[in-house]
């Protein structure tokens, strides 16, 4: 893997799908374009179906609702599960070396001695909002060689352990401004989806009416946060529903045109060699079993 990273994501049933609430800052416009319903998960099931009836059409729908449930109602076994992952993965790392993506796959061979070692790293926000250091700070401990990081919409988390990072959701909400500065004075960055098209580019800056603009980097590049530098936007490119005006409007910000948003003199800003190397096809390992 160029970047020397295994990355996992655990997915579990966004908002209260499930009948449990696991996005408690969500607002109206990202559960209706919640990725949730991206790629694979999105085959055959519909916006307005609870998670129930996405289970029997779609077996990913099914693992994250069985997640979902095990995480409440059996949080022993949750956990021991979640751990024996990570601790699968971390022993993945040290044997296997990354050699491309299938389907959005990363596929491994076994590591020679030349090969670097990988490094894991975990998202337990694939598609929920659970403020972990709360709810397990246990995690970060056992595993305080593995660098977790997540997005958010939950503000005022700046009580974290130290291999737990942070991106701030900019969102539709009036309350997103305030959130969003208060992140940047605690040195978290703010990611914003905007109305760019896949392979065009994003605004090199940007910012909201009557606050600051700042560099936007690309976040579509590649997913690990905690590698971007301190004081940016992270701009992601609408995708799937977000790319409709009607479910999207206020969450997605429309550009229009570079007029609207003209280049910031980027002497500052030395970030951009870091992305310089990334691979455009990477993947993550998608926690799949059912439970
Ligand atoms: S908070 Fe995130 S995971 Fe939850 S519904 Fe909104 S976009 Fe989806």
């Amino acid at each position: 893997m160029k970047l020397g990273y295994l990355p996992l994501v655990l997915h579990l049933a966004p908002a209260k799908t499930s009948g449990i609430e696991v996005c408690p800052n969500r607002t109206k416009f990202c559960t209706a374009v919640c990725l949730n319903l991206a790629g694979r998960g999105g085959m055959g099931v519909t916006r307005v179906m609870t998670s129930e009836e996405r289970a029997r059409v779609n077996e990913i729908q099914q693992a994250r609702l069985n997640r979902t449930l095990m995480f409440r109602r059996d949080p022993d076994l949750f956990y021991e599960l979640l751990e024996r992952d990570i601790r699968a993965a971390i022993d993945a790392a040290r044997t296997l070396r990354f050699v491309g993506t299938k389907c959005g796959k990363p596929i491994f061979e076994p590591r020679t001695p030349d090969d670097p070692e990988l490094s894991v790293c975990v998202r337990l926000n694939g598609t929920s909002d659970i403020v972990w250091e709360r709810e397990r700070p246990q995690i970060f401990e056992r595993f305080p060689n593995v660098i977790f990081y997540d997005y958010t919409k939950v503000p005022n988390r700046f009580d974290r352990p130290p291999n737990y990072f942070l991106t701030y959701s900019w969102n539709e909400q009036k309350v997103a401004l305030d959130r969003s500065g208060s992140y940047f004075a605690h040195r978290v960055n703010t990611a914003v989806v905007f109305s760019t098209a896949r392979g065009e580019r994003l605004p090199s800056a940007w910012g909201p009416k009557g606050r600051g603009r700042r560099p936007v980097i690309d976040g579509d590049e590649y997913d690990m946060r905690f590698l971007d530098p301190e004081g940016v936007y992270v701009g992601l490119r609408a995708k799937g529903w977000a790319r409709d005006p009607e479910v999207a409007d206020g969450f997605t910000v429309w550009l229009g045109g570079e007029a609207e948003n003209p280049p910031l003199a980027l002497a500052d800003f030395d970030g951009g060699d870091l992305f310089a190397d990334l691979d455009d096809a990477f993947g993550h390992i998608d926690w799949t079993k059912g439970g």
